[in-house]
């Protein structure tokens, strides 16, 4: 009989959520998580700095998924939750080189200068555009063209994709990014229609509806930092984790699996949870079922680096109310945008001091990762000072670098998908969490282990 009911490998977020809902739900059985680093939380981390607050991953999660609300309450952070300011409504997008508002309502749309007259005229079109071919897993891009032309597609949807996937629009597939636009286009035939009836549907529950990308939401993190969360889980659950321990393969044994880690030891379960990224997923299985192993190696990911910077309020002279911008790719930036950190959550940087959160790195510009950090920061310091009108030098530097920072949905996702499932299905007991496939936020994290731990017995 193997040791252990249930193996966790990876403790960042979709880890950690897996023994919480385990734990909490089936008591009874025995389960173990490892970590290969030292510490927990994946990309979740925080760095409290000389009054700063940076985080090294994501920085927030939208309110949208009671899952996650209710995980915040089961861990006992709901009085440490903190809603990002009001300000977070004011976004900006590059264009020519200024910021120009991003338009959150129809009227303000018509008066906005962020796309022509024409743009304009062109996406009022919407609902008379040509329908998708059958049977094609479409591009985001070649959806936003079709749907609300090439202008709107380069500067208002191309910007989102690369903002939240580091993604390049043109090779991301609509539905696996953002599926409910392309059911909002079967169901309703037009984007425009659907979110008028949804925006009435909402009004006479007396909600307020989302955009056409999702339901709404707001963002939220912790006072303080993200990583609160983890030091949660590291508090509750510390008796079945272990750290520094880097699994290396998983084989079958009688009645379950041996997972074997690199420093030589093992352990036996009924059940594995892969809580890790898909390409160290992908390595792991390799002896379980080759094809298996290949889609999921097949996910390629995007490096991304976070250059969080601290100035003096009056070293910066354009307005910081808001939540930041994002850089269109024909702009011609080596960032892919910049979050205005202090503007959104208090207290992540000392008094009269600003916190900027820029981004470098994405699907289309993986030599990123070949810059050397002085090399990162003078690209940062130059766009950042043309496009924020700043002056002198930050008071303070971190920086973040992921190499394998974002997974990918590419077009095609879809039928890696199916592969991976077949497989997971013709083995029994091995499942997958993470951001590699069902979505990359960190509420889509804790549906995805919400889910495969309701799946174990
Ligand atoms: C720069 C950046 C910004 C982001 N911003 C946001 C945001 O604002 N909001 C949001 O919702 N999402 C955001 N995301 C996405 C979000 O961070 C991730 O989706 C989420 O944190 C992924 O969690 P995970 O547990 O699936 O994976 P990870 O956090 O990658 O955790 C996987 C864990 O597995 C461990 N591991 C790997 N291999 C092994 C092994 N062989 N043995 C044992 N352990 C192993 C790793 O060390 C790691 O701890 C961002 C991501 C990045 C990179």
């Amino acid at each position: 009989m193997p040791e252990n009911d249930v193996i966790i490998i990876g403790g960042g977020i979709s880890g950690l959520a897996a023994l919480h809902y385990l734990r909490r739900d089936k008591p009874s059985l025995k389960v173990k998580l490892f970590e290969a680093e030292p510490r927990l939380g994946g990309t979740i981390g925080t760095d409290r700095i000389d009054g700063y607050s940076f985080d090294s991953g994501p920085n927030g999660f939208l309110d949208r998924e009671p899952l996650t609300l209710q995980l915040c309450d089961e861990l006992g952070l709901k009085e440490q939750l903190e809603r990002a300011n009001e300000s977070v409504n004011n976004r900006y997008i590059l264009k020519g080189g200024r910021l120009r508002s991003v338009p959150m309502s129809p009227p303000k749309f018509l008066m906005a200068d962020i796309i022509s007259w024409p743009g304009k005229m062109r996406i009022a079109m919407e609902p008379f555009s040509k329908k998708r071919p059958d049977g094609i897993d479409e591009s985001i891009y070649d959806f936003a063209c079709r749907r609300i032309g090439r202008e709107a597609a380069d500067y208002l949807v191309q910007p989102m994709v690369s903002g939240v996937y580091g993604g390049v629009a043109q090779k991301m597939s609509l539905q696996s990014c953002f599926p409910i636009m392309r059911e909002m286009e079967d169901e309703y035939g037009s984007l425009f229609k659907a979110m008028i009836a949804k925006a009435k549907a909402a009004k006479a529950k007396g909600k307020k509806s989302g955009g056409p990308s999702g339901p709404g939401g707001w963002l939220t993190s912790f006072k303080g930092g993200l990583d609160k969360i983890v030091v949660r889980f590291q508090e509750m659950y510390a008796p079945f984790i272990s750290t520094g321990k880097n699994a290396e393969s998983i084989t079958r044994a009688n009645d379950g699996f041996v997972v074997a880690f690199k420093d030589g030891s093992s352990e036996t379960a009924r059940n594995v949870i892969m809580a890790t990224p898909s390409y160290e997923t992908a390595r792991m299985t390799a002896r379980l079922s080759s094809e298996l192993s290949q889609a999921l190696g097949a996910i390629p990911y995007a490096p991304i680096a976070v250059v969080c910077a601290g100035y003096r309020t009056d070293q910066v002279k354009a307005s910081v109310d808001g939540f930041g911008f994002l850089v269109p790719k024909k702009e011609n930036r080596k960032i892919l945008g910049s979050i205005w950190t202090s503007s959104i959550f208090a207290e992540r940087a000392p008094q009269g001091m600003v916190q900027f959160r820029t981004m470098v790195g994405g699907d289309g510009f993986h030599e990123s990762i070949d810059l050397t950090d002085e090399e990162l920061l003078t690209a940062v310091k130059q766009d950042m000072g043309e496009i924020m009108h700043i002056e002198g030098e930050p008071h303070m530097v971190k920086m973040y670098r992921w190499k394998y920072g974002i997974p990918q949905y590419r077009v095609g996702h879809r039928k890696l998908l199916e592969t991976i499932e077949r497989e997971l299905a013709s083995i029994g007991g091995i499942h997958i969490a993470g951001n590699a496939y069902y979505g990359i936020g960190l509420n889509d994290c804790v549906k995805q282990s919400h889910k495969v731990a309701g799946l174990i017995s």
